[in-house]
């Protein structure tokens, strides 16, 4: 049996180092939580992130902590074995990832007339404006395509013009625009406010982040009980960064989480992770672009972290506090991503971090973990937060995990109002600090 492990992850490697397969099918692929008791399990385990047919997609470096595995129908008996022999224990937690994905694309299609009066095209807009009508009366992740996002975004600075901005940081490599909203206070004086800025989707297939930020847009934009949060701050969302990654897990391929740049090493892959291409410790080596966090031909090669970066520099001195949303996982996580040791400020990010976590908990008990990326999860190089803390000159940057163990990256629409309520009070406890209001002194 030792011989069959072995040969397995032979055969594994050998896949990853002989190139590049198509991408694997989802039907019939499982999402397996592994629990590894000894380094030596976790390692094995491990092997198989960026294997063709694999996709570890929750890794923490306590070896006590279940990793997620995702496994392709043709690998999976024989992973279940090796497993076995390795004395590895396992659970199923998705057990058809293409079913899950029909049944919530079957979803959003049964609401697609809800969805055309809900969004109504761009020249009927000003009409709704004029009748106050609120726009989007239920906000889920099944009717969340990108021309819905751009089109709430487009209308609701129309109908709430007062509090909400349209702002375009830049466009995709498909040409789409990355647009956003800058909340502000009708009653600001003129001149630079501190301000913090929250992203999402800057990996395509995490949902729940782009679903999250519309969330918080809503409450901020559309309920008046929550103006006294942006009395003395202006609050900037981006609620998908990453659009044509997004477009692509809704039309192609519901696993995809890079961009949609082609490959310029000739392989014929496409995407680099958008994540791992800020120039901030980013890093070449073991860089190959049909990986699934492939850092891109060099720092700042894609648009979407230029659109970004130019965004955070245009901001420098205002922008006190970024939180980009991720799933899944329960965390805050702070820099850095690329060692242990922490910055400079850790800190003042745990005070506001700890803070944040306390109030986010009071909605429903729900613990996210604070710490540093590298310490917490593993070694990520050539990340925003860790760009825009180092270089970007924001006080403090933020990466939250959102919860989803349960579904993975496949969150039902019953998750968003839960984990968009928790979320919100984050953000009102990082709005407080930007305005200069807690952990000051630390
Ligand atoms: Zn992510």
């Amino acid at each position: 049996m030792r011989t069959a492990v072995v040969t397995f992850a032979v055969l594994a490697v050998s896949a990853l180092a002989s190139g590049y397969p198509p991408q694997s099918s989802i039907d019939g692929m499982q999402g397996l939580r592994v629990a590894c008791h000894t380094r030596d399990q976790l390692d094995f385990v491990r092997k198989f992130r960026n294997t063709p047919g694999f996709d570890l997609a929750a890794i923490e470096r306590d070896p006590t902590y279940p990793i997620h595995v995702f496994v392709a129908a043709n690998q999976l008996e024989q992973f279940k074995r090796a497993l076995a022999t390795k004395g590895i224990g396992y659970d199923v937690f998705i057990d058809d990832v293409g079913t899950i994905t029909r049944e919530q694309k079957q979803q959003s299609q049964l609401h697609s007339s809800d969805l055309l009066s809900s969004f109504p095209p761009w020249d009927r807009v000003r009409d709704r404006a004029k009748k106050k009508t609120s726009i989007l009366e239920v906000l889920s992740i099944g009717r969340l395509l990108h021309p819905q996002i751009t089109s709430y975004l487009e209308t609701l600075a129309l109908t709430h013009g007062h509090v909400a901005k349209l702002i375009n940081i830049g466009t995709s490599h498909e040409d789409r625009d990355i647009l956003g909203v800058k909340i502000t206070s009708s009653d600001a004086r003129p001149g630079p406010r501190p301000a913090i800025l929250v992203d999402a989707g800057i990996h395509a297939r995490e949902w729940l982040g782009p679903a999250t930020a519309l969330y918080t847009i809503r409450q901020l934009a559309e309920n008046a009980s929550n103006s006294h949060v942006f009395d003395n701050v202006d609050i900037y969302v981006l609620p998908s960064i990453n659009p044509d990654g997004y477009v692509h897990t809704h039309q192609v391929d519901r696993m995809w989480k890079k961009n949609r740049s082609p490959s310029a090493d000739g392989v014929g892959c496409f995407g680099t992770d958008v994540n791992r291409n800020f120039d901030y410790k980013w890093r070449s080596s073991g860089n190959r672009s049909c990986d699934s966090d492939y850092s891109g031909p060099g720092p700042f090669s894609e648009r979407e972290s230029q659109a970004l970066k130019h965004f955070v520099e245009s901001e420098v001195g205002s922008l006190k506090v970024y939180v980009s949303l991720h799933s899944y996982g329960k965390y805050i996580l702070h820099s850095w991503g690329d060692k242990p040791e922490l910055p400079e400020n850790a800190p003042k990010l745990e005070c506001v971090a700890r803070k944040a976590e306390a109030e986010l908990s009071k909605v429903r008990g729900e613990r996210y973990q604070v710490g540093s990326s590298y310490n917490l999860l593993y070694p990520v190089h050539g990340g925003s937060k860790d760009w825009a803390l180092a270089v970007g000159g924001v006080d403090l940057t933020y990466t939250i995990e959102l919860p989803s163990e349960k579904y993975g990256f496949f969150a039902p629409v019953s998750e968003i109002v839960p984990v968009g309520r928790e979320v919100f009070e984050a953000i009102k406890v990082f709005a407080k600090y930007a305005e200069g209001g807690i952990c000051q002194g630390v």
